[in-house]
Parts: C-alpha cells; structure tokens; sequence
C-alpha cells in the first residue's frame, strides 16, 4: 500500500498558489546567472520494468515509508512554481506506476489553469499509458516523452527485461487518440539498436512522432553489464543518420537539454541529448528532486540538499523557501561525465530513476 496520500481528493485542486506574497516569489538565479525555470520531480524510483542501462535486475527500492506523500509533493511543486519555475516534468522510475499519481496530476494542473504553470508533462514508459492518457490530455498535458529504444518485439524485451512491447505501442495509441503529443526517447545502444536507427527515424515520420536521441550516462551500478560496451556517441550517430537522412539544424527549444535537427524527408523534429560528446551544462535551466525530496542541482554531480527536512520542519513553507534558494545559490557548472576505458563505473552511484531522465 503506498503511504502517499489517504484522501487524495484532499489535495488542492482549484486553490491558487500558496502564500504569493513578493518576497516569496523571488526566481531561482544560480551564481553563474541561470535563472531556473525547468523542475523535474521523480515521485517514485520503483518501475515495472528493468532497463539494462537503467537498473540492475534485482534492485533494491527505498522503503515506501521514505517517499514524500502526495500532498508534499504537491507543495514542493507549488514553492517552485512560484519561485518561477514554468515546465514541470514527473518522472521516476516509472512515474504511472506511483499509486494514486493521477491525483498529483489534478492537484498541480491547477497551475496550468492560473497561467502560473507553461507546461506540465512526464517521461513514461508507456506501459500504463492506455489508462491514464484521456485524463492526462483532459488535465491540459499536451506532450508526453515515451522511453522506445526498438521497434523489435524481441530486442525490446532483452533491453527493457520486463517490458511488454504491445502494451508499450497500445500506450502510445492511446496518448495520440487523446490528442497528445508524443516524443520517442530512445537511448543509442552500441550493437543493440545502431542498426535500427533508420526504421526508427521512418516509423517516427509516418507516425507522427518527434524523437529523441539520448547517449547513456554513467549513473548507478547496472549489474554486469559494461557501459563501455553500450555507449554509442551520438556525433557518430548523426555522422551516419546523415549519409542518408537531410538533417537540418533548427533552433527549436524544448527546454531541456536536447539540441534538434528536422528530418526533411519526415518533416519531423530529431534531438539529440549529448552530454558525453558535447557538453550542454551552459545553458541549464534545470533542477532535479528524488522521491524522497533530495534536490539534486545537477544530474552529474552528488551535492543536494534535503528539502524533505524542510518540508516538514514546518506547515508554512518559510523553511522549504529557504532551503530551495541556499541549494540553487551552489549548483555546479556542469558535471563530469566519462565513458572511456578508464571509467567505465558510474560516476555518480545514484541511478537515473532516483533522480529521472
Ligand atoms: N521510466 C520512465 C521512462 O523510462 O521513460 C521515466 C524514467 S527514465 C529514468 C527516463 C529516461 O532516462 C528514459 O528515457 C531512459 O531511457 C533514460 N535513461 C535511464 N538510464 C539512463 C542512462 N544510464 N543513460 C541515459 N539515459 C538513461
Ligand atoms: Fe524503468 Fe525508465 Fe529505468 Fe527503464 S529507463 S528501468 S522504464 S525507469
């Protein structure tokens, strides 16, 4: 049972933000001067599938005890939200699989309503897409990021392990019929999906789908396997695509890190997420908050702060404020990700779905 949320009709559905007075509305600058404008908030690190890149098949989760409940993610989101955070993205972990987690949607698409929220989106694996697509369009979601490394039924199994493909492709059925936008994630895999990338790139055109290169990072121990042998730069990728696709460079933002080119013969959009081969940390915009409310300033390095203490020191969020502006006033520059044949460990011991993609 998860001990999120009891009456998830109690969280707050058409209350305005808490609290707006001026001073509490201060925006978020680092000490390089880049204002954060971009949360991105895991509400669990628990998935019913096991990525090779992602996790190790047996994993150990975080005692449900330790998850911030609904209701405070609610208000970390809403202390965000007013100190001038505009695209919120939930992920995990697979954040559909979070018990009652569409109440959490609800309760924070009142941003979007008060204009004080651009957008509100998540990154799934599709697999419960088929329920919760309707009510997330009805909610004024308008895009979702699906994680789709392959098109091969088989292949999809051996990457995901525990995945199943057509409840995957059902899912994102569901979320176009709903009308929304889907982007494909895949991350580029060295001798597992590199001669896949043109069906991919194809099957995107005649979906309508925008799609997402992503090279694999260096997080968490994933078992046996090498990261040596899965990453695939993704400038050799591109070198490739072009031999045979017309990618033109196009200055569109999606407010993450991706940097897109348009497939002509498609019309639709390609990105890349490069932060091995090229480096984007310059331009962040981005926070990142686990489950258990560590905030992470940046995805590569260990520093965080704890804003769970803050939450509960206190019903009012003066402590929370605090806490959020101390943490943004040390974000590093950049991180320090490495794959090469002297670092094929992590460098950071966290995986991704404690901190999402
Ligand atoms: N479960 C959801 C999903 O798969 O979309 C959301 C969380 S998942 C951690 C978010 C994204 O991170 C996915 O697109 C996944 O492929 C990517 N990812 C996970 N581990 C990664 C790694 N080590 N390197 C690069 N991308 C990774
Ligand atoms: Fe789960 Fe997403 Fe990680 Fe795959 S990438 S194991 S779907 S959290």
């Amino acid at each position: 049972m998860d001990i999120g949320i009891a009456h998830p009709h109690a969280l707050p559905v058409d209350a305005a933000p808490m609290g707006l007075a001026a001073a509490d509305r201060a925006p978020l600058v680092d000490p390089f001067g880049r204002t954060i404008s971009y949360l991105r908030v895991s509400v669990t690190d628990r998935c019913d599938f096991r990525c090779v890149y992602c996790m190790a098949e047996e994993m150990t989760f975080l005692p449900k005890v330790e998850l911030l409940t609904l209701e405070e993610l609610d208000r970390l989101c809403t202390a965000f939200i007013r100190h001038g955070v505009r695209k919120l993205r939930l992920t995990g972990g697979e954040p559909l699989v979070r018990r009652n987690v569409m109440s959490l949607f609800r309760s924070l698409s009142r941003h979007l309503r008060s204009g004080a929220l651009e957008e509100l989106t998540l990154t799934t694996n599709g697999s419960q897409l088929s329920r919760f697509a309707h009510e997330l369009a009805d909610l004024g979601i308008r895009r979702v990021n699906v994680s789709l490394d392959t098109l091969d039924p088989d292949r999809f199994a051996a990457i995901t392990r525990w995945g199943k493909f057509d409840k995957v492709m059902a899912g994102i059925r569901a979320a176009q019929a709903a009308g929304l936008a889907v982007k494909i994630n895949a991350v580029a895999l060295k001798g597992v999906n590199d001669g896949e990338l043109d069906r991919m790139l194809a099957w995107c055109g005649e979906e309508g789908l925008d799609m997402t290169l992503i090279e694999v990072m260096p997080m968490g121990d994933i078992g046996g396997e090498d990261r040596l042998d899965q990453y695939l730069p993704l400038s050799q990728v591109r070198r490739d695509l072009s031999e045979r696709w017309t990618l033109t460079d196009i200055p569109y933002k999606s407010g993450g890190p991706a940097r897109y080119v348009r497939v002509e013969e498609t019309g639709r959009m390609l990105g890349f997420i490069t932060p091995l081969t090229h480096n984007f940390c310059e331009s962040c915009n981005r926070v990142r908050v686990t489950c258990t409310g560590q905030l992470y300033m940046c995805l590569g390095q260990d520093d965080h702060a704890d804003l769970r203490a803050a939450l509960r020191a206190a019903d009012e969020d003066g402590p929370l404020d605090a806490a959020i502006a101390e943490a943004i006033g040390r974000k590093p520059k950049g991180h320090d990700f490495v794959i090469d044949r002297d670092n094929t460990g992590p460098a950071v011991a966290r995986h991704m779905s404690v901190t999402g993609g």
